[in-house]
């Protein structure tokens, strides 16, 4: 029996999403462009899952474009974004926690001479405000670009405080929502971002589609160009299985939401962490507990090394990781936890747990076992 602990790297595919976006490779598999009945039909079905995306985060169904993955939907904003604030005399803030989906892209904005400050966070992982409010200039051009949750630790940003102040200063705010949407609610309608991203397979639906939220009404320049589709704002023949995934993805997140099934994963996150707090002697639990996703534990174990925890507990059916899932195989320490301040030590000597709306108690109490037989 394997137990699937590395749900931010990516999820199982519900078998309802499955089921919903069979027809679209099997009978219905018409461009959707297409002007005969046939085509139409498919059209329909992208615009019904760009309703449902939409619902999952309270935008306009014209405000979402579907793309091929959550990196491109971080690319589409920041290369547009550069091009809308120039180079010359303007400024860029990200965080040091960003995923490489938004750190790499910056980093070439910054090879090409703009102004890009990473803001640093607290060593409970969220945004330091203060060094935020001190980057955004309001007599320069900008943008921020800061993930609502982390990847890696699940702790969840004060994305609300930090939009007001770039908003404020009339600088453009794109949040790379990938790891809260489904999750922990994530409103546009309440929090005034002007981008947004979204990745289909931190959800249940399969790798290789995302959206990017655009609120109406802000400039955008499209990165790829060709027969307009999506509006025009990422041309090509769209990927209507995946969407229509996508779209019965989103739908099932918000049922979770609403009957308590996301309650069920924080719960189980808390059994784990309580689980082996009783099991060990030693081992920290770390970043937020208050402003965190429900579905994840970030824990050290002080003393051990993560690298070498990792292949026994696959061996003994526990699949999880030490950081992200573009991290595997990297000798450095993690940049989350650098940035969170950790010692080399104890950055070593981390692992995340991640679980899903699939997660069993009984794969919890199990997992507990093994962790703590594996570590002690
Ligand atoms: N941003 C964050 C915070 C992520 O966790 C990930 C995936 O790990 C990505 C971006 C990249 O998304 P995708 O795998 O859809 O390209």
């Amino acid at each position: 029996m394997s137990i699937y602990l590395d749900s931010n790297a990516t999820t199982q595919v519900h078998p309802r999403v499955v089921e919903a976006m069979m027809p679209y490779l099997t009978g219905a598999w018409y461009n959707p462009s297409s002007g005969y009945a046939a085509g139409r039909e498919v059209k329909v079905a992208i615009e019904t899952a760009r309703e449902q995306v939409a619902a999952l985060i309270g935008a306009e169904p014209d405000e979402i474009v579907f793309t091929g993955c959550g990196t491109e939907s971080n690319s589409m904003v920041i290369k547009s974004l550069a091009r809308e604030i120039g180079r010359k005399s303007s400024r860029v803030a990200v965080s040091e926690i960003e995923h490489s989906a938004v750190l790499r892209p910056t980093e070439a904005m910054a090879a090409v001479g703009f102004d890009v400050e990473r803001v640093g966070v607290h060593d409970n992982g969220r945004l330091d405000l203060d060094q935020f409010e001190n980057v955004v200039d309001s007599s320069k051009p900008g943008f921020a670009s800061l993930m609502w949750a982390n990847n890696e630790t699940g702790v969840v940003q004060p994305m609300m405080e930090a939009t007001e102040i770039a908003k404020a200063a009339g600088w453009w705010m794109h949040t790379d929502a990938i790891q809260a949407v489904g999750k922990v609610p994530v409103r546009v309608d309440e929090v005034p971002v002007d981008f947004l991203s979204i990745s289909g397979h931190k959800f249940h639906a399969p790798k290789g589609v995302g959206a990017l939220f655009i609120r109406k009404g802000t400039p955008f320049e499209p990165m790829i160009r060709g027969g307009g589709q999506e509006g025009g704002h990422r041309s090509g023949t769209e990927n209507v299985p995946y969407i229509v995934a996508l779209g019965e993805a989103s739908s099932i997140m918000m049922e979770e939401a609403g009957n308590g099934g996301l309650d069920r994963v924080a719960a189980l996150r808390d059994r784990l962490e309580t689980g082996l707090g009783e099991r060990l002697n030693r081992v920290e639990f770390n970043g937020s507990r208050e402003h965190r996703t429900g579905n994840v534990a970030h824990v050290s174990f002080p003393g051990r090394v993560a690298a070498g925890l990792l292949p026994k507990l696959d061996a003994a059916g526990v699949q999880c990781s030490a950081g992200s899932a573009c991290m595997t195989g990297k000798s450095q320490p993690g940049h989350v936890q650098k940035a969170m301040g950790f010692s080399d030590e104890k950055a070593f000597s981390s692992l995340r747990l991640s679980l899903s709306i699939f997660t069993t108690q009984e794969e919890v109490d199990e997992a507990v076992e093994l962790i703590a037989r594996i570590v002690s």
